[in-house]
């Protein structure tokens, strides 16, 4: 798949979500951002996708000058798939508990609401996060977030993953992003860690029949 097509592919992918999230009873709205911390993790695919956006709005300076990180991933979601498929123990990660915001965060507004990443995406909750500090979901929003990232890490198989800024800060380098582009980025170059293809889908036996579908949809976006 080329890299056109890829984009187009993640493209897809975002609508199927927001299709799914359209049929949540969220009590997400405009304004709030207590989930728009500086944990989030990207692919760098999303984070290409994300670079015209943040320039043209005229954010490009204070992601460069963030000084707060947040939350590095050591592992991906497939990584994680595999392990778990072989048996394996999970590696700690070491969560930032309190990361501060999102160096993106303008006046509790998203300025790139429309190419946001999945993992902001994937903050559907069903209470005000304002009551408990964090997004209620249940097992199966849950379980369809998985499905989600392990489809978008697929996609991107070739390029890494990382903390937001961190992947930003990779792609804002012309001779990386032309590496991206050819699919030649070597991420343990770049501080970033490497995608994987999707190892088992990671759907508890509960709700293999309920997920069909949907993986059928995720799996036509990504074929091309
Ligand atoms: S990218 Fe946008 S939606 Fe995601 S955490 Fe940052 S401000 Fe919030």
């Amino acid at each position: 798949m080329n890299f056109e097509t890829k984009r187009a592919a993640l493209e897809k992918i975002y609508a199927l979500h927001d299709e799914f999230a359209a049929g949540l009873d969220a009590a997400c709205r405009k304004g709030c951002a207590i989930c728009c911390t500086a944990n989030v993790t990207v692919t760098t695919l999303e984070g290409f996708l994300m670079r015209p956006q943040i320039e043209a709005c005229g954010q490009t300076d204070r992601l460069a000058t963030a000084d707060n990180r947040g939350f590095r991933p050591t592992i991906t979601t497939n990584h994680m798939a595999a392990l778990c498929k072989d048996g394996k123990e999970l590696p700690e990660e070491s969560m930032d508990p309190a990361p501060g915001p999102c160096p993106l965060l303008t006046d509790q507004i998203c300025p790139v609401y429309a190419v946001r990443p999945f993992g902001c995406r994937s903050m559907v909750s069903s209470r005000n996060c304002a009551e408990t500090g964090m997004a209620d979901m249940d097992e199966w929003v849950i379980t369809v977030n998985h499905l989600f990232m392990q489809f978008i890490e697929h996609l991107d198989g070739n390029g890494c993953s990382g903390n937001l800024a961190d992947v930003l800060a990779v792609l804002s380098d012309p001779e990386k992003r032309a590496e991206f582009e050819a699919a030649k980025l070597i991420c343990r170059t770049t501080g970033l860690i490497p995608n994987r293809p999707i190892p088992v889908l990671m759907i508890p036996p509960e709700y293999q029949d309920q997920a069909m579908p949907l993986v059928e949809k995720l799996r036509a976006c990504v074929s091309g």
